[in-house]
């Protein structure tokens, strides 16, 4: 192919012809119109089940989940014989969809790409093969896998090994066995199918093994008609069910805790998903397996007490059961009659963690011990350099001259695991830090080439030709992938290849993303619905370096956003009051479990119902005063309430060892302005004449509020210091300042950012009756003179990026400024309105309230009285 015009030679390259190489190559090409070449180093179609044919190889999920599910014709046409089928028979269906839809035409086989490179000037890549030849391509999409570069261990002296070496991973023929002497290393998933078959055949089969694993039943059998036909006429609404779920199967069994039930319950459901099989046990469970320790233990043990029933020598079923890591940490294996093959007098088992594997000899392996088991046939089943591996190894140099290997020097950096900041027009379908091995593979990489097409459509559409991440939008994602890793269970386990453990010297960071197949989904939806969020555009590589990216938000609020945009929320103008109200008070969903604290009390301070404060008293020794925090929740004046801010408050609490008095008012439409704010003041002051008496320290108080609490609060501490009050700090989170502020950010983040403008617009007309109200300096704090503000203590103004309320928030904290007030503004990139509420569902709720309460704790010890200090 040419290599020198500034026209590439097809639009896509495409690199591997598995489940995604064929697939991409059909949507591209076919449905899309573009030019498009594939490579693959092996002789045909097959990806992983063209390299995997050791004795055993078979899928884990259920064939009908496990398929294309993009042509409803092929997926009404193919018949599958097992409900688990074996890798010959995934080979066949993946040629019958090659042949299906003409895919070999334009894929050479039997040749491996050895670089790719961007060219800066001419804005394509350049795709080199081992056999010499380079192929220019606008996009370049791999589709390399996520396992296909086997790990083989460097024992010393494998090379002299006299017999023969096979390796799962790289297994082409069919070998047999019998009457050999078999010795495996490895019981990831390939060794323990290989294991189960080749017992069979063998003379002899000694498994040298390191860690055990929790493997339990695949329950395989041949396909049932009548299940087939059943699942053939509702297969649209399997696939919509399985994407909705976290693996991308549509099982829907879970229950929520294994410590919420009996230990009889909670037998009863393993034995179930025991004998179902697959991934139910793993995954169908119990939601928390992989998040707490205590649940797990209780998998773990249930399978261990299984392995024990099943294997007849204790010594052996001990060796075979795994206690050093929690279950599913390591990807846990499905088998048939593995721990069986134990029984045969063939098979020995051996534990090469306590003797390790010294060296390879011509007659077979040599243990530490001087131990020689002597073998005809070493078969290495060592797993893979998983995920990062296949994509390092082709060598890939971006712009100016990056090399991905430099880039991930610490570990896989990418947007959305799909693309890579400094390598434009590059794709990685099922990369690392996707769903990827975490999500039925043919469902995670018809999305994926389905996103891939649509950015190309985009682009396509705009005019433009090159496309990147900016290193925001990357970072923010490598942000929420290793805190959702984090969450888990995951990091613990010492030689898990999710977390790269398999390869020495590889970074331990997570390579899959944790957080689901349908937040996964739900965040791309709300990346192409905020107009490719994160990605610039331009019309050549030069271009990228000035282009403008879609507007970057932290993925956490994505999920939100599109969540809500799922409900068909109206917008809180057309909800009303009453469902209004109802939205606010369910942000409670979106927090943690509430901090435990010494004591709560509730009061009053007026006659009206609405007139109540909640104080909470933190599990803090010692009978000096502690410091009191004022807070007043948001709500748009007219939503919100004390229960909707328990979670924040204790969590303040906590985190600054202060008495918080937590005070909800009046709200609009029932009471109108000045109702709020008079009450706001009310409280305050009741907070004032009853600090010592509630364990506080009368001489440090601070005031605080978000959003529209944000604007009581501020209007309180005015009135408190006008009436000689001494405040120790005032801490506003995302105000609003005043109901009329024309600001950018108002602009900007008019819609789709949780709290809309039109919501704002809608909240003051609620509360205000009348021109004056809407410029009574009171609400309208930015008429506030530098007189009415002099005199306010030490002031933090918390901005979020993306919210309407940035602007003007930033704004007062200048004013205060301007004023003589020590004030600042913290601004939070990537988050939007809501974020302090959130600190389950949004990761940097928790940094932004730790500012508050350094800020609020440093304050604290600052205005120590004399006589305490
Ligand atoms: P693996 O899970 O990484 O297992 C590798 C095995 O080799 C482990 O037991 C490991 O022990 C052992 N090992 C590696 N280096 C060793 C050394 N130097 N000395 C002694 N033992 C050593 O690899 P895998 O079994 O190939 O499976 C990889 C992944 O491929 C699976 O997790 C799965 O996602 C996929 N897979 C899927 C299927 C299927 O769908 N049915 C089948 C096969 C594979 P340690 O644990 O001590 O490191």
């Amino acid at each position: 192919m040419s290599t020198s015009t500034a026209t590439p030679d097809v639009d896509v390259v495409v690199i591997g012809a598995g489940f995604t190489g064929i697939y991409a190559i059909h949507r591209f090409r076919d449905r899309m119109g573009l030019t498009v070449h594939g490579f693959d180093a092996a002789a045909d179609v097959g990806g992983t089940w063209y390299w995997n044919r050791y004795p055993g190889a078979r899928v884990d999920i259920e064939s009908v989940h496990y398929s294309y599910s993009f042509d409803e014709q092929l997926q009404q046409e193919w018949h599958w014989t097992e409900r688990f089928p074996a890798q010959p028979e995934i080979l066949r269906y993946l040629s019958h969809v090659a042949d299906r839809f003409d895919i070999r035409k334009d894929v050479t086989f039997g040749v491996r790409v050895t670089s790719a490179t961007w060219d800066d000037d001419a804005s394509f890549w350049r795709v080199t093969t081992d056999d010499g030849a380079v192929t220019t391509g606008r996009y370049l999409v791999s589709g390399a896998g996520t396992l296909s570069v086997p790990k083989v261990p460097d024992f010393p002296g494998v090379e002299t090994f006299a017999g023969r070496t096979l390796l799962t991973g790289n297994w082409l023929e069919d070998v047999d066995l019998t009457g050999q002497r078999v010795g495996i290393i490895g019981t990831g998933s390939s060794g323990i199918q290989a294991i189960s078959e080749i017992a069979k055949q063998a003379a002899s089969l000694t498994v040298l093994q390191r860690t055990p694993n929790y493997a339990t039943p695949i329950g395989n059998h041949s396909t049932d008609p009548e299940q087939e036909a059943a699942e053939k006429a509702a297969y649209s609404d399997i696939r919509a069910k399985s994407r909705n779920h976290f693996l991308g199967v549509p099982y829907d069994e879970v229950q929520p805790s294994a410590l919420a039930v009996s230990p009889e319950q909670r037998r009863a459901v393993f034995d179930d998903r025991w004998n179902k099989g697959g991934f139910r046990l793993f995954i169908d469970s119990f939601a928390d397996l992989l998040l707490d320790k205590a649940a797990n233990d209780t998998a773990a043990e249930y399978i261990r007490e299984r392995i024990r029933e099943r294997v007849q020598d204790p010594a052996t079923a001990e060796l075979l059961c795994p206690t050093g890591y929690p279950y599913g940490t390591k990807r846990p294996p499905l088998e048939t009659d593995y721990y069986e093959a134990y029984n045969r007098d063939t098979v020995t088992l051996v534990d090469v963690a306590a003797n390790r594997i010294d060296a390879v000899m011509p007659q077979g392996v040599r243990l530490a011990d001087g131990t020689v088991h002597e073998l005809d046939v070493l078969v290495l089943a060592t797993g893979f350099d998983a995920c990062t591996g296949p994509l390092l190894a082709m060598n890939v140099t971006g712009r100016d001259g990056l090399r991905l290997a430099d880039s991930w020097a610490d570990g896989p950096q990418t947007y959305l695991g799909l693309t890579v900041h400094g390598f434009p027009n590059f794709f990685m379908v099922t990369g690392p830090q996707s769903p990827s091995v975490l999500y039925n593979m043919p469902l995670a990489i018809e999305d994926h080439v389905d996103l891939i097409g649509d950015v190309l459509a985009h682009l396509a559409e705009s005019g433009h030709t090159v496309v990147e991440p900016s290193a925001t939008a990357q970072d923010q994602w490598v942000a929420e992938t290793n805190a959702l890793s984090e969450m888990t269970l995951l990091p613990t386990s010492a030689s898990s290849w999710y977390m790269g453990a398999n390869i020495p010297g590889k970074p331990r960071r997570v390579l899959v993303y944790l957080g689901g197949a349908p937040r996964y989904r739900a965040i791309c939806e709300d990346v192409k619905a905020g107009g490719w969020r994160g990605f610039a555009v331009a019309d050549s590589s030069r271009g990228l370096e000035t282009a403008t990216p879609g507007q970057e938000l932290d993925p956490c609020f994505m999920f939100v956003a599109e969540t809500l945009r799922q409900q068909q929320f109206p917008g809180f103008r057309a909800a009303g009051v009453e469902t209004a109200r109802a939205v606010v008070d369910s942000f409670v969903g979106m927090q943690a479990p509430p901090q435990r604290v010494a004591a709560v009390s509730e009061h009053s301070y007026g006659p009206d119902p609405e007139q109540r404060l909640r104080v909470y008293r933190p599990d803090v020794d010692g009978d000096d005063g502690l410091p009191v925090l004022f807070y007043v929740h948001g709500g748009g004046f007219m939503a919100g309430g004390l229960d909707v801010v328990d979670e924040v408050v204790r969590d303040l609490a906590v985190r600054t060892r202060s008495v918080v008095v937590s005070a909800t008012y009046r709200r609009p439409p029932e009471h109108r302005f000045p109702a709020a704010h008079d009450d706001a003041s009310a409280a305050l002051r009741w907070t004032v004449g009853h600090a010592c008496e509630i364990g506080g320290d009368g001489h440090r108080i601070s005031v605080a509020g978000d959003s529209a609490g944000g604007n009581l609060a501020a209007a309180a501490a005015v009135q408190a210091v006008r009436d000689g009050v001494h405040l120790t700090s005032l801490l506003l989170v995302y105000p609003l300042v005043s109901p009329t502020a024309q600001t950018a950010s108002r602009e900007q983040f008019a819609k789709g950012y949780v709290i809309e403008l039109d919501d704002l617009a809608w909240f003051g007309e609620q509360y205000t009756s009348s021109e004056a109200d809407v410029r009574d300096p009171r609400l309208a704090l930015d008429t506030l003179t530098a007189a009415d503000l002099a005199g306010l203590p030490p002031t933090l103004v918390i901005t979020n990026e993306c919210d309407t309320l940035r602007d003007e928030g930033e704004a007062f904290a200048q004013q205060l400024r301007a004023a003589g007030v020590d004030a600042r503004a913290q601004r939070f990139e990537g988050l939007a309105h809501g974020a302090f509420w959130m600190s389950l569902a949004v990761f940097g709720c928790s940094d932004q309230r730790q500012a508050a309460a350094d800020f609020l704790v440093a304050q604290a010890a600052r205005d120590r009285a004399p006589a305490l200090a």
